[in-house]
């Protein structure tokens, strides 16, 4: 066993982290404050090869593993949250899902303009009355010739305002439960009608989150993701892709707010001493530097599970692990970006200190791709498999 990163995964993590402080960072702020993502920076991250992380070379991506994804967004978690759950739905929900379930005629039409970045990526599951519940989503999908026409509403949707192809899940057989669901890819432009809101959030602002509304909207039925009435398995072995590489992007807000907490408590004297001195304080660094590392630990072991899973789903190693992964990356990141406030003190409050805004990015690691709750009832269930 070793526990070193291999030469290309440490290039990988020191190139993306020095990308996003010379040409993030100093527009983080502006990102969050502007709740917009400058456009440059789609093809910027295109070039760099980082849309495509885990899509191999032939179709554009960089041919890279799971844990490559997830050090892509840890590192961008460490600068700007909002970029890195953009990438994490385009790279991962998007294209790695595409690229896994698709025909060589999809991967060939929709996977090279994703992966330079020319075209954004986004995964649309939610909606309004299913969000933990995913396989009682209503959105219906009924045939009419050669095209299925969609009709209802998903919400919640990251890139979902802006994105050039999505995958979508709706009903092609309503009376049948998780055997009636289909996945679809959905451009913009087809006949029907198809409307979009942008929806404002407290925290992951820059990241465009949307309401979308599909009526009489006409899908090619060559559009089908997998199989008719299969979507349920595409649908949950990218669960467990996307709470692999989630793990990245969410312990990397818990690391910048360790690396801010500890300068900000070496450099802050009161009392006459450094707060560092204060045996309160160091209590705090110490629990965030466990949960970081022991975090990670996990995220390496669901990375390499990731990379040798065929599907994922109930009943794989992959499905505990990564949930697993994903619920201590919530809670140690939730608990890192809390203890950061309080180390700043009155400092975290004002919006020029960066970790208020850690604090309003991280809480969506405890909610998305399942939340705590149902990330450990996921593992109860398998824990409990004869
Ligand atoms: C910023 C943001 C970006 C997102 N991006 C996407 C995206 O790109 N694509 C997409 O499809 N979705 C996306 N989502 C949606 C996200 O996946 C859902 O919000 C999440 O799955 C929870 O669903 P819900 O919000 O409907 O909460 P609900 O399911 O209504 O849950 C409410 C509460 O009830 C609890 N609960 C529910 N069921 C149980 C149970 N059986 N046992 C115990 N407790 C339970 C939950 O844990 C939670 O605390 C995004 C959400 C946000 C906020």
């Amino acid at each position: 066993m070793d526990f070193e990163l291999s030469e290309l995964h440490r290039m990988l993590s020191e190139s993306v982290y020095d990308f996003m402080v010379k040409e993030i960072e100093p527009i983080a702020e502006q990102i969050d404050r502007e709740d917009k993502i400058p456009d440059w920076v789609w093809k910027r991250v295109g070039d760099l090869g980082w849309m495509g992380v885990t899509v191999p070379e032939q179709y554009g991506g960089a041919g890279m593993d799971y844990l490559a994804q997830c050090i892509c967004l840890e590192q961008m978690s460490r600068i700007c949250p909002a970029l890195s759950l953009s990438c994490h739905a385009h790279s991962n929900l998007c294209c790695d899902n595409l690229y896994r379930n698709g025909t060589e005629e999809q991967r060939q039409k929709y996977l090279p303009a994703l992966c330079s970045g020319e075209k954004l990526g986004a995964l649309a599951l939610t909606e309004p009355n299913a969000g933990s519940d995913a396989v009682g989503i209503q959105m219906r999908a009924t045939k009419d010739g050669s095209h299925y026409l969609l009709n209802g509403t998903k919400t919640f949707i990251t890139n979902g305002t802006v994105a050039g192809v999505m995958i979508l899940y709706a009903k092609t057989e309503p009376g049948k439960g998780a055997k009636g669901i289909t996945a679809f890819i959905v451009e913009p432009g087809y006949e029907g009608t198809f409307t979009t809101r942008h929806l404002e959030k407290m925290g992951e602002r820059g990241s465009p989150t949307g309401e979308l509304v599909f009526e009489d909207y006409r899908v090619p039925e060559g559009n089908i993701l997998g199989e008719l009435n299969q979507g349920v398995h595409v649908m949950m072995g990218g669960l467990d892709m996307e709470r692999v590489a989630g793990t990245g992007w969410t312990i990397g807000i818990a690391e910048r707010a360790f690396d801010l907490s500890l300068q900000y408590a070496k450099d802050r004297v009161q009392f006459g001493q450094r707060i560092a001195e204060f045996q309160l304080v160091q209590d705090k660094l110490v629990e965030m530097y466990v949960g970081i590392e022991s975090t990670k630990l996990l995220m390496y072991k669901a990375a390499t599970l990731a990379a040798k899973a065929e599907r994922g789903g109930k009943g794989s190693e992959i499905n505990k692990v990564a949930a697993a992964a994903l619920l201590m990356a919530g809670q140690v990141a939730t608990q890192a970006a809390l203890h950061a406030v309080q180390i700043h003190g009155g400092y975290s409050y004002m919006l020029d200190y960066p970790v208020n805004r850690l604090l309003r990015d991280v809480k969506l690691g405890e909610i998305g791709a399942g939340t705590t709750e149902i990330r450990k009832l996921i593992i109860a269930r398998e824990l409990l498999r004869d």
